[in-house]
């Protein structure tokens, strides 16, 4: 029987159209009905076969969302507490020394010991936590290989694009049209670096939350009657290192991140 935990839960299974065909003025309003059981999941047209078998049925609701994710960062540490740490170093060509594996999260030094504990000497963002986990279990050696595509491209990204652009690409123009530093601080403080890509953008910058899963952010500054925009790019080798999930939580993770250093800048 699945968990869910709160109705965001059931809002990323969605598509994001706010289309009313289920009779709910948006997909959130018809979240919120599922996760009250006022409403069947399967009145969403637009849901996989596979969706509405998982969660069609009873489901648990026990935890909080802290919870939740306490759950899973547990399973994933007792994972890590039963493979070689220093295999997995060499596996992501990562530095394995005192018995602890060091990566590097957007440039800066994190160590995870044998029993899956992350320590760093700066903030560890909650959000890292379960991607780089996982990264460290099932992420493979492939180098990146420069050919940007779109999260619409990654496997499972399509039925998860509409949230990805809600609550990632989105908010983050949001940032970047407001907080002028934005890009300043990536290269700066995050350890970006500006490309000139084939995508005619007129920011390009190449962040690396993790050595070998890098991602591109490129933003249109406004143009006449032309709004801004910003998309984010993935190195066609991403689904060799992280899962659809970890690539949306890493991502989600990194924009909330942003938010906040401007919020603290006044933006
Ligand atoms: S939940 Fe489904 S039917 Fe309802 S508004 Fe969203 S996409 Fe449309």
């Amino acid at each position: 029987m699945p968990h869910i935990n709160n109705p965001m839960e059931i809002y990323k299974l969605l598509n994001g159209s706010n289309c009313r065909e289920c009779n709910e003025k948006t997909c959130l309003a018809f979240a919120v009905a599922v996760f009250k059981e006022k409403k069947s999941i399967d009145a969403c047209p637009y849901l996989d076969k596979e969706v509405i078998d998982r969660y069609g049925g009873a489901v648990e609701k026990p935890n909080t969302i802290d919870e939740y994710k306490a759950e899973a960062i547990e399973q994933l540490k007792q994972k890590i507490s039963s493979i070689d740490l220093s295999e997995a170093a060499k596996r992501l060509g990562t530095r394995f020394s005192n018995n602890k594996l060091t990566i590097k999260i957007l440039g800066k030094d994190f160590s995870v010991d044998p029993k899956g504990n992350i320590s760093s000497e700066i903030h560890i963002n909650a959000y890292m936590v379960v991607p780089v986990l996982n990264h460290l279990l099932n992420g493979s050696g492939k180098s990146p290989d420069g050919n940007w595509i779109t999260f619409r491209e990654l496997n499972g990204g399509p039925s998860r694009y509409a949230h990805f652009q809600q609550c990632c690409e989105k908010p983050l123009k949001q940032v970047a049209d407001t907080y002028p530093d934005l890009f300043k601080d990536m290269l700066e403080i995050f350890d970006g670096k500006q490309i000139v890509s084939h995508i005619d953008s007129d920011v390009s910058i190449v962040l690396h939350p993790l050595p070998l899963f890098p991602i591109m952010v490129c933003y249109w500054k406004p143009e006449d009657d032309l709004e801004s925009d910003l998309h984010i790019y993935f190195d066609s080798t991403s689904d060799d290192h992280l899962d659809i999930e970890s690539i949306y939580t890493l991502n989600e993770g990194l924009v909330l991140m942003f938010k906040k250093i401007a919020l603290r800048h006044g933006s």
